[in-house]
């Protein structure tokens, strides 16, 4: 594949082989293990000294053309891909770090990566400092002797802080770190972390790769000599990605372009025509004006992605009153479908928190976090303007 083409258009067009058959669609290889013609090639595939397939927890060409079409995107050197969003977070943890050494963390980020670090990576002697988002003296404190990486989210979900990449890369190379991003809620298409010096990038695929809410899937990528030490970790360790959804992943990545623009459209105008509502305290997505870091997401993002949050002013009580009344958008435990979906961390995802450790994270009681699908803006405009009227009753 020409280097010179557009990523998008090489995230369409890279293909593993084609077989005898001539196919034009990349066939399933639901193939546990791949044969040898005698010992010796299997021997030479064992000692590394060809790129032969041997067994799919290593690989396997749904998957790497999975691979392939990311590192075109990210911009990256390699990649290995895993079978949700938390085997890779996971993975370029444990497969890098080990006891004695300290990560920096941005203290918003994901809840099982939150979970990640700061009850597991412990039991392993890995130390680990919280930092908030953005405050550039508290990173610069957490530094010490034995820190290795860090490791951030932007924008993050659900708060939708957005952090400084430029900056990030900066610091991490000052302090010759490596720096670790979850790209999930940006994806490629809208922000390369790798063009601002992240060493290491890490998406679940789950969300807007997919797209549809069908599969599960993850991926590392980033620089080639952290990556070979992430691939033996995860060839021995085994939370390798299925070929049925390396298959689907693929397919995803053809449309991703046009999905993410689309998604991002109806948030900006879903965003902006609830923010004068009665009802509505606050709406923030990064490329709304007002949005805390506006001017770091205009440098760093090309569009604000399909995630937007609005506050509303009756609390837990309205949002769960909205919840209930909705009649077109989902209420489910996923994001980046093509189908629009609410939640309400305080009455769900959050709910076992008390109300100090919910505001600790971020979570206001009337915090409802909407993922804007790809039907008509003025049919999901429509059903939150409807849902918002319910709420105040
Ligand atoms: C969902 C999510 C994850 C975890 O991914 P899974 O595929 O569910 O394991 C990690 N980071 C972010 C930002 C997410 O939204």
């Amino acid at each position: 594949m020409s280097s010179q083409l557009d990523p998008v258009t090489q995230a369409i067009r890279i293909q593993s082989e084609k077989t005898q058959h001539h196919e034009h669609s990349t066939p399933l290889y639901l193939t546990s293990s791949f044969t040898f013609e005698d010992a010796d090639t299997m021997r030479a595939a064992f000692a590394g000294e060809s790129d032969d397939n041997i067994y799919s927890r290593f690989s396997n060409p749904n998957v790497d053309e999975f691979i392939a079409k990311m590192c075109v995107l990210e911009g990256a050197e390699a990649g290995f891909a895993t079978a949700s969003g938390m085997a890779a977070i996971f993975g370029s943890f444990f497969a890098l770090l080990q006891q004695g050494d300290h990560l920096i963390c941005c203290s918003s980020v994901f809840g099982s990566t939150y979970t990640i670090v700061t009850k597991y990576l412990q039991r392993f002697g890995i130390e680990h400092t919280l930092v908030p988002a953005n405050d550039e003296a508290a990173w610069e404190a957490a530094v010490k002797p034995n820190t290795k990486m860090i490791y951030l989210e932007t924008p993050t979900n659900p708060q939708l802080e957005v952090l400084d990449l430029e900056w990030a890369g900066k610091f991490s190379k000052k302090h010759n770190l490596i720096l670790n991003v979850d790209n999930c809620f940006a994806t490629p298409l809208l922000q390369r972390p790798v063009d601002f010096g992240a060493d290491l990038v890490v998406h679940s695929a789950t969300k807007w790769i997919d797209g549809q809410g069908r599969v599960l899937g993850g991926i590392i990528l980033g620089r080639q000599d952290l990556i070979n030490e992430i691939y033996l970790f995860c060839r021995n360790t085994g939370p390798s990605l299925s070929p049925f959804n390396a298959w689907v992943l693929s397919k995803s990545l053809e449309t991703l372009d046009v999905r993410i623009t689309r998604h991002s459209e109806n948030a900006l105008a879903t965003a902006k025509a609830v923010q004068n509502h009665p009802e509505v305290a606050w709406v923030k997505y990064p490329l709304l004006e007002g949005h805390p870091q506006f001017d770091i997401a205009k440098k760093q993002m090309k569009l604000g992605g399909g995630v937007f949050c609005m506050e509303l002013k009756g609390g837990v009580e309205a949002g769960r009153k909205f919840l209930n009344a909705l009649e077109l958008l989902t209420v489910t435990a996923n994001l980046g479908d093509s189908r629009s979906i609410a939640s309400h961390p305080a009455s769900t995802t959050h709910s076992k928190l008390s109300s100090e450790e919910q505001l600790a994270v971020g979570i206001t009681p009337g915090l409802i976090r909407i993922s804007t699908g790809l039907e008509k803006d003025r049919d999901i405009i429509a059903d939150i303007l409807q849902a918002l009227e319910k709420s105040a009753e």
